[in-house]
């Protein structure tokens, strides 16, 4: 089955560590993507929070480095930029790359630099990591955080016409029913999980997953593991998160988000054991069908909706 995965930190390490895209010791690399069936990859640019021209060269270099990856590797990528993409013959047997910007920094106050980076691949984005920004406090802000800036507003309405993906998984809980109001288009929580489950910051609680759902989105699961369990996390773990989500707002709603690379702590050694999931969630009972929109059905829906 196709998988689609909507978050990795993939292109920052290679930036750390030299490694290159085709085999690394990371979590992800095209050698075990191939093999894992890997449909569609989201792949994060990301800078600490830090002044707007620091982290713009520091997204910049990365996307320097990403194009030099994508150029090596070109029989195995294609860079997905509208959902038409990925029905080409050509690219049947690749990895759709989506570009994705985690935290906005880098954007300053400019639209010209959103639409800069759009022209350079850009598709999905996130506002904030977990600190505040110009445009919206980050669930690092805690239970006082606050919502969206006026400039936060006016990018996501930038951001809808432009057919950029938006991604709720780090902004903060205040924030996140704001940003809904304000983008007219299904949204993605690319690597979070459920909060009821696993009672951490970064997952969403079930008044958050409602409105999700209610607005058409897909939630990532994360198998990072202090996401996943206050113990030792395991695959069936992951699962837990799965069963409750799509009892709480229905099946059609979930979707992966392994978060690659952005971790040391995490439960799947990489991208070789989606391999297991087909078999790890038809043991517990899921359906065929259902399977299939978890893998990828679902993030592709709404890859569609936006990305038309
Ligand atoms: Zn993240």
């Amino acid at each position: 089955m196709n998988i689609v995965d909507l978050h990795c930190d993939t292109i920052s390490r290679l930036c750390n560590t030299g490694e290159s895209l085709w085999e690394n010791t990371g979590h992800f690399d095209i050698k075990r993507a191939v093999k894992s069936n890997m449909a569609v990859q989201f792949f994060s640019l990301f800078a600490m929070p830090s002044d707007w021209n620091t982290a713009l060269r520091q997204i910049l270099k990365q996307l320097d480095r990403f194009y030099q990856e994508f150029e090596l590797n070109s029989d195995y990528l294609y860079l997905l930029k509208k959902y038409s993409d990925i029905e080409k013959s050509e690219n049947k047997k690749k990895i759709g790359c989506v570009l994705h910007l985690e935290g906005a920094e880098a954007l300053g106050t400019d639209m010209e630099i959103l639409r800069l980076l759009h022209l350079l691949g850009l598709r999905s984005l996130g506002l904030t990591w977990n600190a505040r920004n110009q445009f919206a406090d980050g669930v690092g802000e805690g239970d006082e955080a606050g919502g969206l800036s006026l400039k936060g507003r006016e990018i996501l309405q930038e951001m809808s016409r432009m057919k950029i993906m938006l991604d709720l998984s780090h902004i903060s809980r205040k924030a996140f029913f704001e940003a809904l109001e304000h983008y007219d288009k299904p949204v993605i929580a690319s690597h979070s999980n459920a909060r009821t489950v696993c009672d951490h910051r970064r997952n969403l609680d079930d008044t958050q997953l409602r409105a999700l759902a209610a607005h058409g989105g897909v939630i990532g699961v994360n198998q990072v593991s202090y996401f996943i369990s206050e113990n030792e996390g395991t695959l069936d773990d992951i699962v837990r998160h799965i069963a409750y989500i799509a009892d709480l707002i229905g099946i059609e709603h979930v979707a992966l988000g392994s978060d690659f690379d952005g971790a040391e702590s995490t439960i799947m050694k990489g991208v070789e054991d989606y391999l297991v999931w087909e078999e790890l969630l038809e043991r517990k009972g899921f359906s065929r069908q259902e399977i299939e929109m978890v893998l990828g059905g679902n993030a592709f829906r709404v890859m569609e909706a936006v990305l038309r």
